[in-house]
């Protein structure tokens, strides 16, 4: 069991995996642990190491955490060494015709890449799009596309950032349209549309998803004034959470 701090502002996908925590508490540095996993798509027997615990304090306005101590991103997932099938927990069963659509996807990427030595934005760039192969919701799917922006921003890798915080924005939009979201999420994750969009220039389309967060609560009406004015000045650069009042 992960242990970890939840805040309530910023949960992104039924809690599971992002969120920011704000307020006191007992801060935990983040620590690893060796785990053995079976390849939930080959079947091969491998060992990696796992989060056993983290702590955060904050974030930006992505709602990107900022973990105290070690990222714990990169240890979330788990890449099998002999077919690259990357996931969480490798716990999830599926049919044939998933399985050989893996596969093909699988060879085609490491046929462009070296996949001996995949980076952190690489694993969640496949654990996206595999979860979308295994026709997972599109939040999921966004969350990972997400977590592969920040750390191809964490590699300095621009072009790859760009891409990927397009096809979160796509995502996320997608599942707004459809009632995979709760009530109580579709300001903050509308509003999440719009800063993926101003973060990849699409300053237009980044002032329209603004326009259309409803009824925010006043950190994140504070936080949409902000990001509109970023917006209108054409700003695409990384930005913290405004001031508390
Ligand atoms: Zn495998």
């Amino acid at each position: 069991m992960l242990k970890k701090r939840l805040g309530k502002r910023f949960l992104f996908s039924g809690g599971l995996l992002l969120a920011i925590c704000c307020g006191a508490g007992l801060a935990m540095a983040t620590t690893l642990q060796p785990a053995d996993f079976t390849c939930g798509l080959c079947g091969q027997k491998f060992s990696d190491q796992m989060v056993g615990s983290f702590s955060t304090g904050g974030g930006d306005s992505e709602f990107r955490p900022r973990y105290l101590g070690m990222n714990p991103l990169p240890h979330f997932v788990h890449t099998c060494p002999q077919c690259h099938f990357t996931d969480y927990s490798h716990e999830a069963k599926f049919s044939e015709a998933e399985r050989k659509e893996i596969r093909k996807y699988l060879e085609g990427y490491c046929r462009k890449h070296n996949c001996s030595q995949l980076k952190p934005s690489q694993k969640y760039e496949i654990l996206a799009h595999t979860q979308e192969l295994r026709g997972l919701p599109p939040l999921k799917v966004a969350e990972s596309y997400l977590r592969a922006a920040w750390m191809a921003d964490d590699e300095n890798n621009r072009l790859a950032a760009q891409r990927f915080r397009q096809a979160a924005s796509q995502r996320l939009a997608r599942a707004l349209e459809g009632r995979e979201v709760k009530e109580d999420l579709r300001p903050n994750l509308t509003y999440l549309v719009g800063e993926l969009n101003r973060r990849t220039g699409n300053f237009t389309e980044a002032m329209q998803w603004f326009g259309r967060v409803q009824a925010p609560q006043p950190w994140l009406a504070a936080l949409v004034k902000q990001q509109r004015e970023l917006a209108a000045r054409q700003n695409a650069a990384p930005a913290g959470m405004p001031a508390a009042d």
